[in-house]
């Protein structure tokens, strides 16, 4: 792990106010004045104000799981600019997570939209690519992963990376606790940085890539030791503070 290490916590659509009170607080005082990884914390919208206040002065970082694809303001019911998260103190947004994609029908060009629309508003969008159990049994995982890659690359441009994050989530791995063995991501992060660098060398050397995917306690160190991975991004086990702080130790 070359690059800073960031732990990201993915809530989903978990927990209550006072869950997430104690949840952040019990964050808050395991991390600490900081260390040598970056703790980022994605709850749901509507209690990205109440996190903001809580990490005030700590060295949480916040971001969202998801932002709108269109850009501005306007008549889009329901949708959640990046303006308005920029607002609200976010750093980060998730873009083309699996469960966007496959629950809410989000192809590469909408994913590509939502990763310009985050820039725009100066938030990092954290792109998640990662094939399913069919795709990799079929041989193609390096072929969903590029294309879902690509299709941002040649959208947003190259350069676009140097104010990006990518996140590897193979879609077998996410909530099902089976997680990738350390070589078979560093070998799919490996092929995504030297996707980018075919575009730009210096670019893909400093560009955090994450693993997320049933990520634990027990099994992050292992997985942080490989070359190509620079973080986790964690779902499930971000919920324990517990457990999600065992992930961030073991990147620090
Ligand atoms: C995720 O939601 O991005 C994820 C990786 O979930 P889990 O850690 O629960 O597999």
């Amino acid at each position: 792990m070359a690059r800073r290490p960031l732990i990201a916590g993915n809530w989903k659509m978990n927990g209550s106010l006072g869950e997430s009170r104690k949840l952040v607080d019990a964050l808050r005082t395991g991390v600490g004045s900081g260390s040598g990884a970056d703790m980022l914390l994605a709850p749901p919208y509507v209690y990205i104000p109440a996190v903001k206040e809580w990490i005030a002065g700590s060295s949480l970082l916040l971001g969202a799981q998801d932002v709108a694809d269109k850009q501005g303001s306007g008549a889009y019911t329901g949708e959640v600019s990046g303006a308005m998260l920029a607002d609200l103190g976010c750093r980060y947004a998730i873009v083309g997570h699996s469960e966007r994609r496959a629950l809410y029908g989000e192809t590469d060009a909408i994913v590509a939209a939502k990763f310009k629309a985050a820039q725009a508003a100066k938030l990092l969008p954290i792109l998640c690519v990662g094939e399913t159990l069919a795709e990799r049994d079929a041989g193609a995982t390096e072929q969903t992963v590029s294309r879902q890659l690509l299709a941002v690359l040649e959208s947003a441009g190259v350069d676009a990376f140097a104010r990006a994050v990518v996140a590897y989530e193979p879609v077998w791995a996410i909530g099902t606790g089976r997680t990738a063995t350390p070589a078979q991501a560093q070998e799919v992060h490996a092929f995504l940085r030297a996707s980018v660098a075919a575009r730009n060398a210096t670019i893909a050397a400093d560009l955090q890539i994450l693993y997320g995917g049933s990520v634990k306690g027990s099994n992050a160190r292992a997985l942080f030791d490989m070359d190509d991975i620079d973080g986790g991004l964690v779902g499930g086990a971000s919920l324990a503070a517990a457990e999600f702080l065992d992930i961030f130790r073991a990147a620090t």
